[in-house]
């Protein structure tokens, strides 16, 4: 099973794909988590990117694309995959389109999380990352990771006037592909604005998994 995890920026996507990566053995391609590691890793595209990710834009196709691409190569999507936070534009997803059709793949859903927008500035703002385990938490958690020990942090493009121009890129550019999705007869919606269990509940039911 091949999926697409549509929603805006701190929907919850990666909680959802964690979960269905382990109960599906689904690969988990997340563009952002590619991207940070390219800036981790100090490479040409990561410097690139950084730029991009810093002000809340998108970060230029091509460099996106190929990333996607790449990854797709990887024989641990044979057993299927989840795409989160790619494709978030029309021409990414048509561009995905293709390359699937090349690879003799396609996308069979494509999930949405929706949660409103008042919701989500309110969870970004308070959104804590750790940098040694990745867990995801909030300001609630304090200064430490609940699972490692390691240092909670703020991410940089969490700042308030970043989370504004996500939310705006957001909008004009990623919520068309609902409806590109829908044309397509793939989309299936669940309501994210509830626990994280509760969300994978529907999840489950709404791809026929349990
Ligand atoms: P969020 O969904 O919370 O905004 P992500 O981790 O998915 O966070 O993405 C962080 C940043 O990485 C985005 O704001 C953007 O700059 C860049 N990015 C991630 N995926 C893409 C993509 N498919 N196309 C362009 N830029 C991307
Ligand atoms: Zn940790």
């Amino acid at each position: 099973m091949n999926i697409v995890l549509l929603g805006a920026p701190g929907a919850g996507k990666g909680t959802q794909a964690q979960q269905l990566k382990n109960d599906a053995h689904l690969a988990h391609i997340s563009t952002g988590d590619l991207l940070r590691e390219a800036v981790a890793a100090g490479t040409e595209l990561g410097k690139e990117a950084k730029s991009y990710m810093d002000k809340g834009q998108l970060v230029p196709d091509e460099v996106v694309i190929g990333l996607v691409k790449e990854r797709l190569q990887n024989p641990d999507t044979e057993s299927g995959f989840i795409l989160d936070g790619f494709p978030r534009n029309s021409a990414q997803a048509i561009a995905l389109d293709a390359e699937l059709a090349d690879l003799d793949k396609h996308i069979d859903s494509a999930l949405l999380v929706d949660v409103a927008p008042n919701v989500i500035i309110e969870r970004l703002s308070s959104r804590r990352v750790c940098s040694a385990c990745g867990y995801t938490g909030s300001a609630k958690d304090g200064a430490t990771c609940p699972v490692c020990s390691g240092p909670l942090m703020q991410r940089d493009d969490d700042e308030p006037e970043t989370i504004k121009a996500r939310l705006d890129v957001y909008a004009a550019q990623t919520a068309p592909l609902i409806e590109y999705y829908r044309g397509q007869d793939k989309l299936v919606s669940v309501d994210g604005d509830r626990t994280p269990e509760e969300v994978y509940g529907d999840v489950k039911m709404k791809l026929h998994l349990s």
